[in-house]
């Protein structure tokens, strides 16, 4: 098969690309969600973990930035990895995303949970069965504090599209419509509620299309699964979901017809959200989950 741009060897028979024009075509895709004006001037934190995802991520939006392919300027732009004491991964991802910064030279910023609060993701999976859900609240916490502490506009996320069908479908199949209304691909900045904003620049682009971009241009990315991962609901349903759409076309086709559908459902303001009397983060409760969990953490 060949190239459908230049008749060159083609290495992405989905849609027909040689390796350069399919390296364009994912810039183009994430280029698309960061050319608005809501990010002139604005500072950008990428949440990098070492897998393919955020580092395909990292690797094009440095691209796009250094190549002044946006209509406008970014004021700053680092990244954060969050060593999460996972002994079979964290400091095997770490290294990765090092190398990834020195490739790109963008500012690697690293928090580590043991040293700033004497737990870690091993130890708490003795305490917990859902150790998924911990860690996820941990990482979504400290990626908003960190970025609000440090001046950062919008946390970049490495979400892609499968990511995104799954929420969806999960969330349909829950019944949470809510919570499915709510989900974008931007999620402005609230100062008031000391809410980072929120952005997944690989909206529109599948795993896969991320693990062809990480090889094609030699981007560092960890191969290193975190242990937990057999108990991750989303890894186990992400695979059966593949079967049905088992092409991008048809995954991008279901979340545009549900983004259609989701302008037609209110959006209520969560009215109930105040400041954790612990650490001053926003929360429904009067402690928020994630001091919930350091505490828990210190109980024998
Ligand atoms: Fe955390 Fe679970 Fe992901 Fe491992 S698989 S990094 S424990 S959310
Ligand atoms: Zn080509
Ligand atoms: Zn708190």
């Amino acid at each position: 098969m060949r190239c459908r741009i230049c008749g060159k060897k083609a290495v992405y028979k989905e849609l027909g690309f040689c390796s350069e024009h399919f390296s364009a075509y994912f810039e183009k895709n994430v280029a698309d969600v960061l050319n608005k004006p809501i990010f002139k001037d604005k500072a950008l934190l990428l949440a990098v973990s070492g897998g393919k995802d955020s580092s395909a991520m990292l690797y094009a939006v440095s691209k796009i930035i250094s190549e002044e392919r946006l209509d406008f300027r970014i004021k700053r732009i680092e990244a954060l990895y969050i060593n999460l004491g996972i002994k079979d991964s964290s400091s095997y991802n770490e290294n990765i995303v090092k190398q990834l910064s020195e490739k790109t030279r963008i500012k690697l910023n690293i928090l580590n949970l043991e040293e700033l609060y004497n737990i870690s993701i091993d130890a708490l999976s003795q305490k917990t069965g859902k150790i998924c859900s911990s860690c996820a609240v941990i990482k979504r916490y400290l990626l908003n504090k960190f970025a609000y502490e440090n001046g950062f506009d919008f946390v970049l996320m490495g979400h892609n599209l499968d990511d995104e069908l799954f929420f969806a479908i999960h969330n349909l199949v829950n019944r949470n419509i809510e919570f499915l209304v709510r989900s974008s691909k931007i999620l402005p900045k609230d100062e008031e509620k000391r809410l980072a904003g929120r952005v997944k620049p690989l909206y529109y682009l599948t795993e896969k299309e991320s693990m062809l971009y990480c090889i094609i241009n030699k981007i560092p990315f960890s191969d290193k699964g975190c242990p937990y991962a057999v108990k991750n609901l989303q890894m186990t349903e992400k695979s059966k979901q593949s079967v049905l759409f088992d092409s991008r076309n048809k995954k991008l086709s279901f979340i545009k017809s549900i983004n259609k559908l989701k302008k037609f459902y209110p959006i209520k303001q969560e009215d109930n959200v105040k400041p954790c009397i612990k650490c001053g983060f926003p929360t429904t409760s009067e402690i928020c989950k994630f001091c919930r969990i350091i505490e828990k953490a210190k109980e024998n």
